[in-house]
């Protein structure tokens, strides 16, 4: 199957849009980006992306702390992003991933006086993590980066050496996915992910001043956890010893949709089988990004003009 970019203004095959070795964001991690998923739900024939503004606004936020300026505003991206997964016509999950980076062929590490650039590319993409078995996790011996280095709630490319550390030094150790403290050793995220504990039947998270990406998929867990089954969700800092004493544990992201936790650095959370709330969260969440749940169907954008149902 074809695929397809958008870069340097125009839509071409993917393999034609390359840049060249010199560019700033390669050398110096000044780039933003945003994982969009496309879910394709299968009695429909129709493939829904899912809350496609909120990652835009996101990736514009972004830009501004690295001082990027593209020429596009968030509705002209949403179209952009619709026209390109048509235009490849997957009939299967897909990622798409827009990327706003300092462009010039240049030496010298700054963020002014440089040109910006943008791209986006749609590829398949399947599990990144396997949501129907618990994951096995650690606590990173990484610690996660500070707002006062590189601010996490702006998802800068440059960023991800530090999940990269972590999710590597995870993997080499036989664990699935490593949990990352603060730097005064609060629990912060995954590598990719949000994460949430459940304790005495309520749901529990880092705030964002814990350093973490404000994800979507947390707060639409915080949303359908609220509205759904009645079970709020406190934002506050978590002590590392929490993680060890919780009911239930798991992680939330658009890569990782939400993949309960069943072990953490050896530990079983709870009782070691996957958590109830978790589960009825996982399927609530499935329903709502493949639009089989009218009520949030507004979150959904359809990529295909023809559905079947
Ligand atoms: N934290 C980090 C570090 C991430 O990379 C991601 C994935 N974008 C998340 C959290 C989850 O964010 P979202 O739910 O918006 O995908």
């Amino acid at each position: 199957m074809p695929q397809y970019a958008f870069f340097n203004g125009k839509f071409m095959p993917l393999s034609e849009a390359k840049i060249g070795i010199m560019t700033h964001a390669l050398h110096y991690g000044t780039a933003c980006f945003e994982g969009i998923r496309c879910n394709w739900n299968a009695e429909q024939e129709q493939m829904y992306i899912f809350r496609l503004s909120d990652h835009y606004q996101r990736l514009l936020k972004s830009c501004r702390v690295l001082k990027i300026e593209i020429p596009y505003s968030v509705d002209e991206l949403c179209q952009l992003t619709v026209e390109l997964a048509a235009m490849c016509g997957y009939r299967e999950d897909i990622y798409i991933r827009p990327l706003a980076y300092k462009s010039s062929e240049e030496v010298g590490v700054r963020l002014h006086n440089l040109d910006d650039g943008f791209f986006l590319f749609a590829t398949p993409f399947g599990a990144y993590l396997d949501v129907t078995k618990g994951a096995r996790c650690c606590v990173s011996s990484w610690r996660r980066v500070d707002d006062t280095m590189i601010p996490p709630r702006a998802k800068i490319t440059g960023l991800y050496v530090n999940s990269a550390l972590a999710k590597t030094e995870a993997f080499e150790n036989g664990f699935d996915e490593a949990i990352l403290l603060t730097h005064d050793g609060h629990v912060s995220e995954g590598s990719g992910e949000n994460i949430f504990l459940v304790i005495d039947g309520q749901l529990v998270t880092p705030p964002s001043s814990d350093n973490i990406l404000v994800g979507i998929t947390r707060d639409t867990v915080i949303m359908l956890a609220q509205q759904e089954l009645g079970i709020e969700t406190t934002e506050r800092s978590i002590d590392h010893s929490e993680l060890y004493t919780a009911d239930e544990c798991f992680l939330t992201g658009t890569a990782a949709h939400v993949t309960p936790v069943t072990e953490i650095s050896y530990r079983k959370v709870g009782t070691g089988q996957v958590g109830e709330i978790s589960m009825m969260l996982q399927d609530l969440y499935f329903d709502v990004i493949l639009g089989k749940n009218q009520k949030y169907l507004h979150w959904c954008t359809p990529t295909y003009k023809q559905t079947k149902a």
